[in-house]
């Protein structure tokens, strides 16, 4: 991409209404736009980093055994009615009237909706284990919509609703999504702790939540130390080995955490004080089992191998992309900038012209902006005709992990500057050796 040709509105102030750093960054860098209290528009570059937030989400779903589908927005109250919920969600929901004067409502979950099609259309205990999810978005009438997309009011979740014929089958279908989490929040560059939690509106009585820590989280939370040391199912997690997972599972909750509301002061005062940690952090991920509380009033059963009707297990399981973003630009910035992890980083590699119009720096970008595109790479060209200053503040505000930084009097060697943009190191090389190093 030629930033000449690109779409990306930097604002050179510090926007006001922004209270937290993630929010400051995501406006100054031109990620997002607020279009009325609490609703975004994904500008370009921000874009990139939620596609790339959405596909990890997606990969690890996948590679758990759940399927993806597509469920609308809109929704009919009379499902609702059916659950019941439909008058205890209250003013978080957006309810809408068709021209028919049929109520609607704009989807703040769908626990309701995937339990329909799953009746519609299940009947045996043979079609189970069953995962359906999708990425979709979602609209709560939020009281305080606040710090950008990290509370919005319409924003994008990742919701997945398991169905199984037992609570033991339901509780593997759980530990997958747990496994899943954990995989996906380390890919995505954090590191998120399991806490018992509280299952609100949702229902249920087993139920974790995935929460970053970070000093302007809304949460106030108590955990282990330990947490920091342990590690990630790998990529060969075998998802159907029950015994493997339930071990995944205990050992994640074998020590300390828990959010303000479960907290145990007396459990908590047993751990030595210097493994102690008591911070504030972000919910990003919440999973919840919650058995035969939408499949007894809506109806959703399956023949079991006895021959017999038994009400379906269910679980869903939430994780917000567009509240991920900002929580990991939290995790991960200086007082320059964003410093995004490679893995969701908009670009690459941003190659920086210092005096476009200068053949020899010219000539040096276009073959290292061809080379690197050819070996995959997202690349971005600075090809404007802006000061240096302002060309490394915007490299530097956007976060791009690698920065070669292409200048007269180095290229006229064949040289060019590569710059990591965490640790701030910079080498001269050739161009043909920052190919390497970069593709
Ligand atoms: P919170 O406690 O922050 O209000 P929640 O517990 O109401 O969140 P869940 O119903 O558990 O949210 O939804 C699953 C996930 O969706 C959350 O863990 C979070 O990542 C995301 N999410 C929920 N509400 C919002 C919101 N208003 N803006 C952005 N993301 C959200
Ligand atoms: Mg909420
Ligand atoms: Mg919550
Ligand atoms: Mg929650």
């Amino acid at each position: 991409m030629r930033l000449s040709r690109y779409f990306m509105p930097i604002l050179k102030e510090n926007p006001k209404e922004a209270e937290i750093v993630s929010h400051r960054l995501m406006l100054r860098a031109g990620m997002i736009r607020q279009q009325s209290q609490g609703i975004y528009s994904w500008l370009p570059l921000g874009k990139r980093v939620l596609d790339k937030v959405n596909k990890i989400i997606r990969e690890e779903q996948d590679r758990s055994g759940a399927i993806e589908l597509s469920m609308p927005t809109l929704q009919s109250a009379e499902l609702w009615q059916e659950s019941g919920r439909y008058e205890d969600y209250g003013k978080e929901m957006l309810r809408i009237k068709d021209r028919q004067d049929r109520a609607m409502l704009y989807g703040p979950t769908n626990e309701e909706m995937i339990t329909d099609i799953f009746r519609s259309s299940v009947r045996s205990y043979k079609s189970l284990p069953l995962n359906l999810y999708h990425i979709q978005l979602k609209f709560r009438d939020e009281i305080r919509p606040r710090f950008g997309t990290m509370r919005s009011r319409e924003f994008l979740m990742k919701d997945a609703y398991s169905f199984d014929l037992t609570k033991e089958d339901a509780i593997h279908s759980y530990n997958k999504m747990f496994a899943a989490y954990l995989r996906t929040f380390d890919r995505l560059g954090l590191r998120a702790i399991p806490m018992r939690a509280d299952t609100g509106p949702i229902g249920g009585n087993h139920s974790h939540e995935f929460i970053i820590l970070a000093e302007t989280g809304e949460s106030e939370v108590f955990s282990h130390e330990d947490f920091v040391h342990f590690d990630i199912p790998g990529e060969d997690t075998d998802f159907d080995d029950v015994a493997g997972l339930q071990a995944i599972f205990d050992k994640w909750t074998s020590v300390y955490a828990a959010t303000s509301e479960m907290h145990d002061e007396a459990a908590f005062g047993a751990i030595p004080e210097t493994d102690r940690l008591s911070a504030r952090g972000i919910e990003v991920g919440h999973i919840f089992y919650f058995g035969t509380k939408y499949s007894e009033p809506m109806g959703a059963k399956v023949q079991g191998p006895d021959g017999k009707e038994h009400l379906v297990h269910m679980g869903s399981y939430g994780i917000g992309p567009t509240r991920l973003v900002p929580a990991i630009i939290e995790a991960s910035h200086d007082e320059n900038g964003i410093i995004w992890p490679a893995s969701v980083a908009p670009f690459d590699v941003v190659v920086i012209n210092m005096k476009p119009g200068d053949e020899v720096c010219d000539r040096l970008c276009e073959s290292l902006y061809a080379g690197l595109g050819k070996a995959g790479k997202d690349v971005l060209y600075d090809d404007t005709d802006e000061r240096a200053g302002t060309k490394f503040a915007t490299a530097d505000l956007i976060g791009v992990p690698v920065q070669v930084i292409v200048g007269p009097r180095s290229a006229a060697n064949g040289e060019v500057e590569v710059k990591d943009r965490k640790t701030g190191e910079r080498q001269v090389m050739t161009s043909g050796a920052a190919l390497n190093r970069i593709a």
